[in-house]
């Protein structure tokens, strides 16, 4: 099997080069903060329409917490934005990392059935949900080695860190594995 190869950058996810750009958004994906509204601004009213027109499974929400959902791209040059909902942090013992890894795993599935070859993911749920940043990268860096191992269509997933705190621990991980 192939494996897929990791990159870590620093930057802004909404210039990336990939086949999908993954969004921390919120449960009712119609925008808001952080790189939810960098996304939304970037691919601009398009992604709105096509938000809007996605199901509700239940009042407000149209992605539950650690599902995914998949959209085209407005004006950004990725094919697909795959919006995630993060858990917002409330001290470790509602299930945070199961829901975190539920992201990056659900991701990742909803990538590989529509032909994504190269995918970014930004670090879901440490801004405005308040993830501890060390806890949420092991989570992130396990959970998508772990599943990209089973979807060997997948050929490259980027850690796009916005911050230099953020890029650093994933930088610690990520050579601590090599
Ligand atoms: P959440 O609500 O899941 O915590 P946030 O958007 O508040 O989502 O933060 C998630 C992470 O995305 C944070 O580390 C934040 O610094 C980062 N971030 C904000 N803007 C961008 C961007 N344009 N590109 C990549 N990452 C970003």
């Amino acid at each position: 099997m192939t494996e897929p190869r990791y990159e870590l950058i620093q930057g802004d996810i909404t210039k990336l080069d990939v086949d999908a750009v993954v969004n921390a958004a919120n449960c009712g994906l119609m925008g808001g903060g952080g790189v939810d509204g960098a996304i939304h601004r970037a691919a601009g009213q398009a992604l709105y329409d096509e938000c809007e027109k996605l199901p509700f499974v239940r009042a407000g929400v149209r992605c539950p917490t650690g599902e995914a959902r998949i959209t085209g791209a407005g004006k950004m040059k990725c094919r697909y934005i795959i919006h995630t909902a993060g858990p917002v942090y409330g001290g470790g013992d509602r299930g945070e990392a199961e829901k975190l890894g539920n992201c990056y795993a659900n991701s990742l599935r909803l990538a590989a059935e529509n032909g994504v070859e190269s995918i970014a993911f930004p670090n879901i749920s440490c801004g405005i949900y308040g993830y501890p940043l060390d806890e949420a990268a092991k989570i992130a860096v396990e959970t998508v080695r772990r599943v990209c191992a089973g979807l060997p269509s997948i050929k490259k997933v980027i850690f796009c860190c916005f911050d230099r705190r953020n890029f650093d621990i994933y930088k610690n991980l990520l050579d601590a594995s090599d």
